[in-house]
């Protein structure tokens, strides 16, 4: 081989490379005296980044993991016979073109709809496709230069598979703003297939109005209205829990935090709706499960995902920052609400999502490597902190209450009231039924 100066831009130079006989570029150096380790290990063959070979040889160390092991560990598998260069990009990109790893992901986000034992599809639906209709208000809304108030309500449909939330203001106690409040739900999310408003004291909840509304709402002219497009309408559902308890705390303790902060917040229509849908893109942002086996490589699976089409990605939508706002503008102000509502809803419902016993009778101990929400009133608007379980201390009785919880820069040591099981689980052993 002939030899030759490298440019002083090659990536190769920190490498040292040099030839070896069979005319392989290999790494030099460091690991020289290291004769414990094999001599590929001390001295890896240099791979190119996005090359044919360098993605068989990625291929081969990542079936050799059985698609399971992370990004890191298929890394330092490799390390004992090749430097690849921006290798982690190099083992990351594969990852997400592996087909296997795909169908696998895809049978996760099947597995999370399971505990809804009515809904299995046999062909997939989009979201939305079997949807709940529950109401919540009244908001009192200032018309014009303040003068005139309207009440406005606040329609809430809950998607039965990917638990994602569209909420719509209903303009009126009528059923005709009832329908334009389901039509443009129907526009931007697609047409259900089937609908079911409770007329249960359950979803309606205590307020009178409301209550007239539901026993109000013309059953002829939703069907009529909703005849030849196939809609499956149930008014009066059996006496069967949508969700489960878990589920149903999540909706009512975001309709309460809607409720408080948007009752009577002085705002206009345009504005109750602004802060409707961003209240609508916090809950949708909330993690429910994990796809894969190592948290570490991947992101959690949250109702937008559904929403968006696709599984990967990050959908929390962004913290507006806390400078003082001028009092005109108010859209500001609104972004101020919705903080509120972000703050008032998590300080609520996460200490309800881990009331799990309140609807089993057996709670599953928390054990190493389940991913939980670490509880922080103070979290930033759309910040959910996930942290790993790395150790547990069980009690003399054998119960865990405390435990070790690795979060992305810190571990901290937490007894489990301030740790939450995620929404649904995708173990063997779900509670959610
Ligand atoms: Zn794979």
């Amino acid at each position: 081989m002939k030899s030759k100066d490298l440019p002083k831009t090659s990536k190769l130079l920190g490498l040292q490379p040099r030839i070896d006989e069979n005319g392989l570029i290999r790494c030099d150096g460091r690991l020289e005296y290291a004769e414990f380790l094999s001599f590929d290990a001390r001295y890896p063959i240099i791979l190119p980044r996005k090359n044919w070979v360098t993605k068989l040889i990625v291929k081969r160390y990542h079936e050799l993991g059985k698609h399971v092991s992370g990004t890191n560990q298929t890394f330092s598998a490799l390390s004992s016979r090749f430097w690849i260069i921006s290798g982690r990009e190099e083992i990351r990109e594969y990852e997400h073109e592996c087909y296997t790893c795909r169908k696998k992901k895809a049978k996760v986000a099947e597995q999370v709809m399971a505990p809804l034992p009515e809904i299995r599809f046999k062909t997939p639906l989009h979201a939305f496709a079997r949807t709940a209709v529950d109401f919540g208000g009244p908001f009192i809304t200032v018309q014009g230069r303040g003068k005139r108030r309207q009440k406005r309500y606040l329609c809430l449909f809950t998607c039965l598979a990917s638990r994602a939330v569209h909420l719509e203001v209903a303009f009126g106690l009528d059923t005709d703003s009832f329908l334009n409040a389901f039509y443009r739900m129907v526009n931007r999310r697609g047409l259900p297939k089937e609908m079911i408003s409770d007329n249960g004291t359950n979803f309606v909840g205590a307020n009178r109005e409301l209550k007239e509304l539901v026993a109000l709402l013309d059953k002829d002219k939703i069907h009529n209205s909703i005849s030849n497009q196939g809609i499956k309408w149930h008014f009066n559902p059996p006496l069967a829990p949508h969700f489960g308890g878990i589920h149903e705390t999540m909706i009512k303790s975001a309709k309460r935090a809607i409720y408080a902060i948007l009752g009577n917040a002085d705002i206009n229509d345009e504005e109750l709706l602004t802060a409707f849908t961003g209240a609508e893109a916090l809950i949708n942002s909330r993690p429910l499960t994990y796809q894969s086996a190592d948290p570490k490589d991947d992101t959690p699976l949250t109702p937008n995902h559904f929403l968006h089409g696709q599984l990967g990605g990050h959908f929390a939508p962004e913290t507006v920052d806390n400078t003082d706002f001028n009092p005109r503008k108010r859209w500001r102000r609104i972004q101020e609400l919705i903080r509120h509502f972000w703050k008032r809803w998590i300080r609520e419902w996460l200490p309800g999502l881990n009331k799990r016993d309140k609807w089993t009778k057996t709670k599953r101990d928390m054990k190493t490597d389940d991913i939980v929400l670490v509880m922080n009133p103070n979290a930033p608007r759309g910040h959910w902190p996930l942290g790993r379980i790395i150790e547990v201390f069980p009690g003399k009785d054998g119960h865990v209450r405390v435990a070790k919880v690795s979060l992305e820069q810190t571990v901290l040591i937490r007894p489990i009231t301030k740790l939450c099981p995620l929404d649904i689980e995708t173990s063997e052993n779900d509670s959610d039924k």
